[in-house]
């Protein structure tokens, strides 16, 4: 029989909410509950430092492989971990995309060399990552991707603009899907490039949010530089590789904001038990169903999670948690009567639920929008025809 490094569940959770209890105090328990959707500003350097006790303690990457610097932690103990961390109210992470989305992807598609310069930094919580997909004319349409790279003896050379890059200003690196075949079209002749943000070709523009927020940006790429090194999969297998990215994306990332949608739910609770909005007469109704659909989402992610690599069933996944915080965004202003629609007092900030609810409208587009998941779960689940182009 094998014994887990980690320990049984039990013993597992114990140190876990030991380590927590320990190190979630100072400056860190003072942002109890602060810097999630909508809240990204808040104190941010705080939450750096953060990042990087967790990684020293070796907590980042729990579900990592051990060969690539990982914890090869469980399922469950990565549930146990999310459910412990959002129950301490320790502060929210700042390196989503480095963790989750680009260290799972490179093990998967990367070169040896790729992991070994980059993970390690991940992991220590010394190196953020942005994604750079979305540009002003390929969203939803992603295969319209025009910023192009070119090459240049050792190097490729960037030039395009990309947008909606969240906290683009405040990574190291970009992973950005480039086209690098002259003349080629739609899903052919993309690229997945790793670049450097600090440097010359590269500049970014905070866009301001209803939410009061910057939480993402335009981003510029003007003669910007990367080793050919740098590239994910060969030259015209961006598209394998950045689908492959999305399948993280939608998949396991959101094992964690789902405990953070628990914690959202008993707050929304408490508004209703403080009486404010006794005179809706569907709020028990919503709050029931807003507590079947977590029990739903919790179920689906351990499905999806156990069958390995996620495909295109994860975008049921996402189509559900995205429709489910839009919802819970505005039940939660709903429980507040007329009084959500107005600011406490100057400066106006808005509350964490007038932000909540404001912030919701983009889980339904950010990701893939609701109507692209559906397109692929309809063409790629259930193998119906593909829509009309
Ligand atoms: C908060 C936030 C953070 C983001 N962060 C990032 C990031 O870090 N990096 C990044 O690259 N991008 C990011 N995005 C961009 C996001 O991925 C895009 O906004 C999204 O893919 C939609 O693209 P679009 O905004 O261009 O809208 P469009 O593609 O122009 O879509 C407009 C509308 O048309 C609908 N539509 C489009 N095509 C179809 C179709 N074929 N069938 C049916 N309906 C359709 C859409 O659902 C939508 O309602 C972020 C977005 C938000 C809101």
């Amino acid at each position: 029989m094998t014994v887990d490094p980690l320990g049984t569940n039990d013993e597992f959770r114990t140190h876990v909410q030991a380590w927590l209890a320990e190190h979630v105090v100072g400056d860190y328990a003072e942002l109890r509950g602060r810097g999630g959707p909508g809240d990204e500003d808040i104190g941010f350097d705080i939450r750096v430092a953060w990042e990087k006790e967790l990684g020293a303690a070796g907590w980042i990457g729990l579900g990592w492989p051990e060969s690539h610097g990982g914890r090869g932690a469980s399922v469950a103990q990565q549930i146990i971990w999310a459910e412990e961390y959002t129950r301490a109210q320790a502060p929210a992470r700042v390196n989503h995309m480095g963790e989750n989305l680009l260290g799972p992807t490179l093990i998967e598609y990367g070169t040896a060399e790729q992991c070994a310069r980059f993970l390690p930094s991940i992991l220590d919580g010394n190196q953020r990552w942005c994604q750079g997909y979305s540009e002003p004319d390929a969203g939803s349409d992603l295969a319209n991707v025009q910023t192009k790279a070119v090459l240049d003896g050792d190097e490729w050379v960037i030039n395009g603009q990309k947008v909606w890059t969240s906290l683009a200003h405040v990574s190291h690196w970009c992973f950005v899907v480039v086209r690098t075949e002259v003349g080629s079209v739609r899903h052919k002749g993309l690229s997945f490039l790793l670049v450097a943000m600090d440097q010359p070709g590269v500049e970014t523009r905070i866009i301001r949010q209803p939410t009061g927020g910057g939480e993402f940006n335009e981003t510029f790429f003007t003669d910007a530089r990367t080793d050919t090194s740098m590239m994910v999969g060969a030259p015209g297998e961006g598209w394998r590789v950045a689908m492959g990215l999305l399948g993280f994306e939608r998949g396991i990332s959101t094992l964690a904001q789902q405990v953070g949608f628990e914690r959202e739910l008993a707050a929304a609770m408490s508004l209703a038990r403080a009486g404010a909005s006794n005179e809706i007469p569907t709020v028990r109704q919503r709050l029931v169903r807003s507590y079947i659909g977590l029990q739903l989402m919790r179920w689906n992610a351990l499905r999806s999670m156990s069958s390995g690599v996620p495909g295109p069933e994860a975008s049921i996944g996402k189509l559900f948690w995205g429709t489910w915080h839009r919802d819970l965004g505005e039940l939660m202003v709903d429980l507040q009567g007329a009084t959500a629609m107005i600011g406490e007092a100057f400066p106006y900030e808005l509350t964490l639920e007038q932000k909540l609810f404001l912030f919701t409208r983009s889980d339904t587009i950010y990701g893939g929008s609701n109507e692209i998941q559906r397109n692929v779960i309809g063409e790629r689940v259930l193998g119906l025809p593909k829509e009309p182009s």
